[in-house]
């Protein structure tokens, strides 16, 4: 199964996409946490994109499609994948359309988890992330057994840098300008199923699943 999950930032993505990896068992493509994995490697392509993600604004589309296309083409790619943060602008959708065609694959699913604006500043400002594995946390919400450290596996929690206030209000004011019109561009192509992403993560995935009939 190919799918995108489409939604604001904070909109809880990540959380979802990581509950449809172990169900589906095929990979999640995550353009944020491949574009932190090169910023923290200290990579050409890490330097560039930081300008870009410090600012909550996008990084330029031919860097990122240049990315995906060559993580599509890799072997763990036959049974699907989970788009997690891609695409994010109509040149990118556009791109990722022409790469699907040449590999004679088309999307399946495009998943828009719906969040009121209100609800996502709180919830990515209080966002934790581990620095070793990945899992997310959140200060009210879930939180870790112990403060500051991962329970699955001890490693330390931190802030994302663009988790900031004034940064995730740009983020948001990007997303409505650029991305959200690509849910009229998926909906124009019968692909779009709309979950309420509000309340509780297993309720949340339980209306993705049944969305998506698995
Ligand atoms: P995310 O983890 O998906 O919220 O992405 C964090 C940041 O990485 C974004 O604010 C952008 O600066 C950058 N980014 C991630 N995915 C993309 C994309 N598909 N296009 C452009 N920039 C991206």
């Amino acid at each position: 199964m190919r799918l995108i999950l489409l939604g604001p930032p904070g909109a809880g993505k990540g959380t979802q996409a990581k509950l449809l990896v172990e169900r589906l068992q095929i990979p999640q493509i995550s353009t944020g946490d491949m574009l932190r994995a090169a910023v923290k490697d200290g990579t050409p392509l890490g330097r560039e994109a930081k300008q870009y993600m410090d600012r909550g604004s996008l990084v330029p589309d031919e860097i990122i499609i240049g990315l995906v296309r060559e993580r599509l083409q890799r072997a763990d790619c036959t049974r699907g994948y989970i788009l997690d943060g891609f695409p994010r602008t109509v040149t990118q959708a556009e791109a990722l359309g022409k790469t699907l065609e040449a590999l004679h694959a088309s999307l399946d699913h495009v998943v828009s988890l719906e969040v009121p604006t209100e609800d996502l500043v709180l919830r990515i400002a209080g966002r934790r992330t581990c620095r070793n594995c990945g899992d997310m946390y959140h200060v009210r919400f879930s939180p870790s057994k112990t403060d500051g450290r991962c329970d699955a596996c001890g490693g330390p929690t931190y802030q994302r840098d663009d988790d900031r206030e004034e940064t995730v209000r740009r983020r948001l004011a990007v997303y409505a300008d650029q991305t959200a019109p690509l849910i009229s561009f998926y909906e124009a192509r019968g692909l779009v199923r709309r979950v309420p992403g509000t309340g509780e993560i297993p309720e949340i995935f339980r209306r993705i699943t049944a969305a998506l009939g698995t």
